[in-house]
């Protein structure tokens, strides 16, 4: 995540702190100094540290449950509105998604109940007292773990409840219709919380707005995914593609822009292996810059890596989104070129996919 620094590592997964956090505690220190000095400056920005480390204590659960299930899981961020840890992937088997989804709240249940006993006992009364100082600064954060277990329990995306509801659903219905189920649950919620939030609270129409967005971005995400369960990038691949020698001069490339539609082209050495990629900025940049009989390689882009043909195309859009590149050549068992692979074709293929669910691709 951009804007963040890492302030340290646990067990190879790296804590980052959203900058936006540190103004956060900066904020509540200065309202809380103007409020009541050095003292309950402090301890406000003590308690705000202390409920931030119950929140990365929350992730943590999500993280080593989700290791024990072999999940990679490279950092986790804390921001003002809580913590996010990045997962590799959510867990297929419903029992395994149920269990990383709860192991978060468990952990909040754990220290509100050790705080509990600590301070001997907390009334229902003292829960809603969460920002009066008068009430002790233990029996503050015995709350706040209350809360955070409440409030991530609510079944709605992105909220571990409704990670939650979708493993239990699925159990029954299936992931997919479960998806669409959760969804739908969750957007509803989000209508009741709007509503609620136009008589009371306006930040609760804030917090709907946000799972109603979230809600249905989850459900599109797994829509996607699971088009593309099955498919290789074979299966997406543009076939009929012009490419441009390794020998050609910008001249040649210009004639080549002109003659196709393609707006990226591989640059293929004498053997047809792709050495580079031709974006059609590139060869526009080139005109202002350079002669006509300029060598291409001269402004291709450096070669990436070209993707098999065999290989998954959810891992290959996924490689793709993360290097940024515009296009990537498919090659085949020799390295040789037999494609390429570009956001057009593969928004083609889920039109396709959309008229036709059934519809079987490969050869
Ligand atoms: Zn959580």
């Amino acid at each position: 995540m951009l804007w963040s620094l890492v302030i340290g590592r646990v067990a190879g997964t790296a804590i980052r702190i959203h900058v936006t956090f540190l103004l956060f505690l900066a904020w509540i220190g200065f309202s809380a100094f103007r409020h009541g000095g050095q003292a309950e400056a402090l301890q406000s920005v003590l308690f705000i540290v202390l409920l931030f480390l119950c929140v990365l204590l929350h992730e943590f659960g999500h993280i080593f449950m989700a290791r024990h299930y072999g999940i990679q899981t490279p950092d986790v961020t804390l921001l003002p509105i809580g913590g996010v840890a990045s997962l590799e992937r959510i867990p297929e088997k419903p029992s395994q998604e149920l269990a990383v989804a709860i192991a978060g709240p468990a952990v909040n249940v754990v220290i509100a109940i050790g705080l509990i006993l600590l301070l001997g006992s907390l009334t229902p009364a003292d829960i809603t007292k969460i920002d009066d100082p008068g009430l002790g600064l233990i029996a503050r954060l015995a709350s706040a773990n209350i809360f955070l277990v409440l409030f991530n329990m609510v079944p709605a995306f992105p909220m571990d409840g409704g990670r939650v509801l979708h493993a239990i659903l699925s159990m029954r219905i299936g992931p997919q219709r479960a998806m669409q189920a959760a969804a739908r649950i969750g957007q509803g919620l989000a209508f009741v919380l709007g509503f609620l939030g136009l008589f009371g609270n306006p930040l609760l129409i804030f917090i709907a707005i946000f799972v109603y967005v979230a809600a249905a971005a989850e459900a599109q995400d797994s829509v996607m995914r699971d088009a593309f369960v099955g498919l290789s990038v074979a299966d997406a691949m543009e076939t009929r593609i012009a490419s441009v020698p390794a020998t050609a001069t910008l001249e040649q490339a210009v004639d080549i822009l002109l003659a196709t539609p393609q707006h990226e082209f591989p640059v293929v050495d004498a053997f047809g292996k792709p050495v580079g990629l031709l974006v059609r900025e590139d060869i526009i940049m080139a005109l202002r810059t350079r002669e006509r009989d300029a060598p291409v390689m001269e402004f291709a882009r450096a070669p990436v890596a070209g993707v098999r043909a065999v290989a998954p195309l959810q891992k290959a859009l996924d490689d793709m989104r993360a290097s940024g590149a515009a296009a990537v050549s498919v090659v085949g068992e020799d390295g040789e070129l037999l494609g390429l692979l570009t956001p057009q074709n593969v928004a083609e293929m889920m039109m396709i996919k959309q008229a036709r669910p059934d519809w079987r691709f490969g050869r």
